[in-house]
């Protein structure tokens, strides 16, 4: 029973996909799944498996439709949905959830929907039990595996999905929960927004929202029950705030706000056919950082020339048994093929304090070291387990061939690290070429992280044997200032604005100068646009970072003269700390 009010109402949720939307609310509802929860006779088990087959079968058609209907969306879309219809089409064949169900009904003598309902809740509910820091990967991979048994339990009791149609143009569409195979039917030119009940930030369902450029909060409660079918509605997907019957000052503030919004969209889109440069011409380099693949379609709308960071880890984690170089391989060459010629750096494994990798538990003797920040990290596991860097390094080298790779080692900080690894590497490629595997014409460029104190103090000696540098300020900040990078930010240990860490970024951009190498910048700082102008001043021409923050440090970057930067550096420098830095970028 709704318990709805003419006044104004505020909820709030998770914002997952930014914009302001403004619109009459009007409600979605699936039909409940009822589930017959039966054992079956022995006699009856081929015809309860062709019942399942049937089922299977159509619903490889639907996705099979659907994915030709994605031809409608957006082209960043496209790619970003295509690969979840995929992972869905993976599942429904041989897989070792349709290997579950149907040891279910054929041993188990279960009936088809119950076997559906309880292998895909039991494989969702293993996923997220397992360990590890990947939580968001998990919890999408549990969603992914519920999805698919809830489609095939749809078409097994041939009972309907949810329907778009007949719903007003323009509206906000809400309904206690959505699907991420619903957000894929929605076409964004037909809705204002979308608010849910239930959900969270970081599922398909979200990530599909985001692709579509829909405002979205997901996950208010109580929203349903206070909006009467129609009544106005404002959500801003960036703060997760829903107003229901706003005051004309809230709708005001609302519309000043969207065409505000509306002109810094068109601003940052001008903004991507132009170049980044300061205003007296210095050039930059802007790359994206990739984490996770579902980045991947982001990145290439981003404006960036190319991927400057590709952390591996993903690759490994979640895993039970480490990635062949056959997987590895694949995965990079996608990536390689999607980047159309731009480089990508990729960083080989860097397993640390921070990162958890269940496959890679056999590796790690000194499990319990006492401090595993400063123990076997980065590079130095990887060189005392020299066959995990080989079968990486030779992954990439084969990705090489589908277009420009650099490779890159994490936590250097002695030569002597980067000399043991080229060994390993000029066997790699010599194996690889005598046994006439395709890979690049020339050896791809093996550079170093700096993010330790030793290695921005030696870049001297180890620009002689790395072909380039890349500072990843978020580790070089911690181990100069000794504070962890997770530390709160209201405790102001940790800053990368601190004049010590400044000055190493200097000494490393000087040394990468007189040795004719380019360095880049990866680390979180690269995404502060007020810090694009102090990094130039420091001699920072390539910068790598998330790709949503591309469009902003561009527009920083073009504000500025070469000359105001370099003044800027030089008082920096000299400040007495972070906050002092702060005052002199802001007044900049
Ligand atoms: C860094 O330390 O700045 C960096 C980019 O590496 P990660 O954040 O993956 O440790
Ligand atoms: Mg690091």
């Amino acid at each position: 029973m709704k318990q709805t009010s003419r006044t104004e109402q505020r909820f709030t949720g998770h914002p997952v996909s930014p914009g302001i939307g403004i619109g009459p609310v009007h409600e979605t509802a699936e039909p409940a799944l009822a589930i017959a929860h039966k054992k079956i006779a022995a006699a009856d088990a081929a015809a309860e498996m062709s019942r399942l087959e049937e089922a299977l079968a159509r619903s490889r058609h639907q996705l099979g439709k659907l994915k030709a209907r994605l031809a409608g969306l957006p082209e960043h879309s496209q790619t970003e949905i295509a690969p979840l219809i995929d992972a869905y089409l993976h599942m429904l064949g041989p897989s070792r959830l349709m290997r579950g169900i149907k040891a279910r009904v054929e041993d188990g003598l279960t009936a088809a929907e119950a076997a559906v309902h309880a292998e895909s809740e039991a494989q969702a509910e293993a996923i997220l039990a397992l360990t590890g820091s990947d939580r968001q990967g998990r919890v999408r991979r549990a969603e992914e595996v519920r999805e698919i048994g809830r489609r095939i339990l749809r078409n097994l009791t041939r009972q309907p999905f949810r329907s778009f149609a007949g719903l007003p143009q323009g509206c906000i569409l809400a309904a206690s929960d959505l699907r991420p195979a619903d957000a894929a039917l929605i076409q964004p030119a037909n809705f204002a927004g979308i608010i849910t009940e239930e959900g969270g930030a970081d599922g398909h369902t979200a990530v599909m929202l985001r692709a579509l450029g829909l405002p979205a909060v997901l996950g208010a409660a109580g929203v349903l029950s206070a909006a009467a079918p129609g009544s106005l509605a404002i959500i801003d997907g960036e703060t997760g705030t829903i107003i229901i019957n706003p005051s004309p000052s809230s709708l005001e503030a609302a519309q000043q706000k969207l065409a505000a919004l509306t002109r810094t969209r068109r601003a940052l889109i001008r903004l991507q056919r132009l170049p980044a440069a300061t205003r007296d011409g210095t050039a930059v380099n802007l790359q994206a950082n990739l984490e996770l693949p579902f980045e991947l379609p982001m990145i290439a709308q981003s404006g960036a020339h190319g991927i400057g960071l590709l952390r591996s880890e993903f690759i490994f984690m979640n895993r039970e048994i480490l990635p062949d170089e056959d997987t590895q391989s694949e995965i990079y060459r996608n990536i390689v093929d999607a980047m159309d010629g731009d480089p990508v750096t990729i960083r080989v494994l860097d397993w640390g304090s921070d990162k958890e990798i269940e496959a890679l538990s056999a590796y790690l003797p000194l499990h319990d070291e006492p401090n595993p920040a400063l123990g076997l990290r980065g590079i130095r596991l990887l060189l005392r387990h020299p066959s995990l860097l080989e079968t990486q390094l030779a992954a990439i080298l084969r990705a090489g061939a589908a277009g420009p790779v650099r490779i890159m080692l994490p936590m250097v900080s002695l030569a002597a690290e980067i000399l043991a690894t080229r060994e390993i590497y000029d066997r790699v490629w010599k194996r690889l070429k005598r046994k006439g595997v395709r890979m690049a014409a020339q050896k791809p460029p093996l550079g170093i992280m700096v993010e330790t104190p030793a290695a921005a103090l030696a870049a001297r000696q180890l620009a002689r044997h790395a072909d380039f540098f890349a500072i990843g300020t978020n580790d070089l900040t911690m181990y100069t200032l000794a504070a962890d990078r997770g530390l709160p930010v209201g405790s102001k240990l940790y800053d990368p604005l601190e004049p010590a860490v400044l000055g190493l970024i200097g000494m490393t951009t000087r040394a990468a100068a007189e040795a004719g190498i380019t360095v880049s910048l990866c680390g979180e700082l690269a995404s502060r646009e007020q810090a694009a102008p102090l990094l130039l001043g420091l001699g920072i021409r390539q910068l790598s970072m998330h790709g949503n923050a591309i469009p902003r440090v561009k527009r920083a970057i073009r504000a500025v003269s070469q000359a105001q930067c370099d003044e800027m550096a030089a008082a920096a420098l000299m400040a007495p700390d972070a906050d002092a830095v702060r005052e002199i970028i802001r007044d900049a």
